[in-house]
């Protein structure tokens, strides 16, 4: 019997729990656990199926290795934060079951957003014959496996990637993030990076921005940040001389941003305040918007797509590959906003082509290193339908020169 442990009951693990629950041919057995016990209560109630729940603390690996032996999944979706990634991987080491995430380890102390972690359990993997797939959300996740696609069916050599997140959608409030804020404030407020002729090329955070037209949305303005999928890209695209990854933030978002970090509420070293160490922004996060929370009256579409240019067949070609994804239908068929539809979708569907044995290995994957065609297709067919259109040259001419 096929079975899964969902870890995290957030935005996005909410939308992988409900989704299983959809797909009960290939999710037989579903277990959700999450620190919080009533969040995994609520999840239950919303999925059209039967589902288990309990409570867990992924950072302690001896809770999960109870869990799993527990309910003894085939595989293990980490839908909590990039802090468990290396407590849980233990466990599933411990207890030999598969592994799945969205989202690279992070160290509490520093923002790195770097694999280095987890590609340092590739042996470990291999030596018990299990596997680990990183990163299969949008971006890291849909995006790299469309890289992985265009590499197989669409060029000779790819030379250039740009990776391009626009979110045209409004929830209404103030100031609010679609992901978890502590992760997406570290994310944002790091410095820049993008990789040019063998070498990263630095800037200050949030420094270069440009107008990027996204389809089925219109220009917006993007600014250049570092990305982790960018991290990966680069050793699995042979050939690649440049990428770099651009997100849209709104002037709402940039200003509040600023004045948060002007007066020191996006720190993430301890203070002492009234005699106790806090985190400032472990304590902001307690104060935003929870991401599940912003689904009801969310307008508007997300549309992520990338840019690739190289040879084929001699010539110089571009494509550009993108879902787009609405705020209010994605509300309509999960209750969920369409940044946590865009990750937990991809998230099942990666968990479902590694029971189906379509995506099957030993060691540590990112996933442009996994067939891309069956996962397309599958993902398509869950609610990301995606699109190939070929760039012309002025189009590439304006990107390429930004
Ligand atoms: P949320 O904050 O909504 O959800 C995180 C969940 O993890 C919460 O339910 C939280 O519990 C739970 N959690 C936190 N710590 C622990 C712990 N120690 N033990 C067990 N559960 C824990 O975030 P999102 O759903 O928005 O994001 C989830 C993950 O998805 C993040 O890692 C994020 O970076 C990633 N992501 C990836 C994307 C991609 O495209 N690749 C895009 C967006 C997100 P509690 O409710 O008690 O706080």
């Amino acid at each position: 019997m096929n079975s899964v442990l969902i870890i995290g009951a957030g935005a996005a693990g909410s939308v992988v729990a409900k989704k299983c629950a959809m797909n009960r041919d290939v999710f037989a057995k579903i277990h959700l656990a999450s620190r919080t016990l009533e969040k995994c209560l609520v999840v239950q109630r919303e999925c059209v199926s039967p589902i288990t729940v309990s409570q867990v603390d992924a950072d302690d690996a001896a809770q999960v290795i109870r869990l799993i032996e527990e309910q003894r999944p085939d595989v293990v979706v980490n839908m909590a934060l990039p802090y468990q990634d290396l407590p849980i991987m233990d466990a599933c080491l411990t207890t030999g079951v598969h592994y799945l995430d969205t989202a690279n380890y992070e160290p509490r102390d520093e923002a790195k957003f770097s694999y280095t972690w987890q590609w340092a359990y590739q042996d470990r993997f291999k030596d018990r014959g299990l596997m680990a797939v990183l990163g299969c959300g949008f971006d890291p996740g849909v995006i790299s496996i469309f890289c992985a696609y265009a590499q197989n069916n669409l060029f000779d050599e790819i030379h250039t990637i740009d990776i391009m997140d626009c979110n045209d959608g409004s929830h209404g409030k103030a100031f609010a993030t679609n992901f978890n804020p502590e992760i997406n404030i570290r994310e944002v407020t790091q410095r820049g990076k993008y990789w040019k002729d063998g070498q990263w090329i630095e800037i200050d955070p949030l420094s270069v921005s440009a107008m990027i037209e996204y389809p089925e949305v219109g220009p917006r303005k993007s600014y250049l940040i570092y990305h982790e999928e960018e991290e990966s890209l680069i050793e699995n695209i042979p050939g690649l001389r440049q990428i770099r990854f651009w997100m849209t933030f709104s002037e709402n978002y940039i200003k509040h941003l600023e004045v948060l970090q002007n007066v020191g509420m996006t720190r993430i070293d301890p203070v002492l305040y009234n005699g106790v160490e806090i985190i400032p922004l472990q304590f902001l996060k307690h104060l935003l918007p929870e991401p599940s929370s912003l689904a009801e009256n969310y307008t508007g579409r997300t549309s992520i797509g990338v840019v690739l240019r190289g040879i084929k067949e001699g010539a110089p070609v571009s494509f550009l590959i993108y879902n787009v994804c609405d705020h209010a239908e994605t509300n309509r068929e999960l209750g969920a906003q369409a940044v946590s539809y865009t990750t937990g979708v991809p998230a099942m569907t990666g968990a479902m082509m590694m029971l189906k044995g379509i995506w099957m290995g030993t060691g540590v994957f990112n996933v442009e290193q996994l067939p891309p065609e069956p996962f397309l297709e599958e993902v398509a067919r869950q609610g990301l339908p995606w699109h190939v259109r070929r760039f012309d040259d002025r189009e590439f001419q304006e990107l390429n020169e930004l």
